[in-house]
């Protein structure tokens, strides 16, 4: 996951530069089948002339995966109302109206939001959200409507900050021979005295 920095004009209507901390990510759908992240960018930075609203997210991911970042994270950005003051928005674009994400561009999200967490210390299991959870808005569509779908996603976002450490094995040994014969007799040996062992060779 690459990230482009394409960051957008300071202006009232979606980037006015105020200073945030922020506490979590949250996850948005474009709702605009179809369009890309340069789309979507170039849309948040025409406000400053268009002046048509007030909307903007800190990140946009795209069709093909890719990512564009908007607006610096510790600057407010327009995506999930009382949200804006602590959280993160990110943008992800889809091919069609059920918003669901293609596989490409869910990687790519879950790899941004795991990036973010492992920055600023965040629990992918309490601060990846949904605009969903912020607001009740069907944001992002998919998640809202596949609850067990936006569970997979943040458990996918949790392996990537915490990666399953190697099972590890610990061994009892009771001898090393260079003779197999001295071995085998070892071997006899602990048979006698109740045990089950087994040669190795290295
Ligand atoms: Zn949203």
């Amino acid at each position: 996951m690459e990230i482009r920095e394409q960051l957008i004009r300071i202006n009232p209507y979606s980037r006015p530069g105020t200073k945030i901390r922020p506490t979590k990510v949250i996850v948005h759908y474009v709702g605009n089948p179809g369009s890309t992240a340069q789309n979507n960018r170039d849309y948040f930075d025409n406000l400053a002339t268009t002046h048509a609203t007030y909307v903007s997210a800190h990140y946009v991911v795209g069709l093909q995966g890719e990512v564009i970042r908007c607006i610096p994270e510790e600057e407010i950005s327009y995506g999930a109302s009382q949200g804006n003051k602590y959280g993160i928005n990110i943008e992800v674009c889809h091919p069609d109206k059920t918003g669901k994400f293609s596989a490409v561009t869910e990687e790519a999200l879950a790899e941004l939001a795991a990036d973010i967490c492992k920055r600023r210390g965040f629990d992918p299991g309490k601060d990846v959200i949904r605009h969903y959870d912020v607001t009740g808005k069907k944001c992002p569509l998919w998640y809202v409507e596949h609850p067990e779908a936006w569970l997979t996603f943040r458990e996918r976002v949790r392996a990537l900050v915490n990666p399953p450490q190697p099972d590890k094995l610990y061994r009892v040994q009771v001898g090393a021979y260079r003779d197999r014969k001295n071995a085998e007799k070892q071997v006899q040996e602990l048979k006698s005295k109740g045990y089950n062992p087994i040669v190795k060779e290295e």
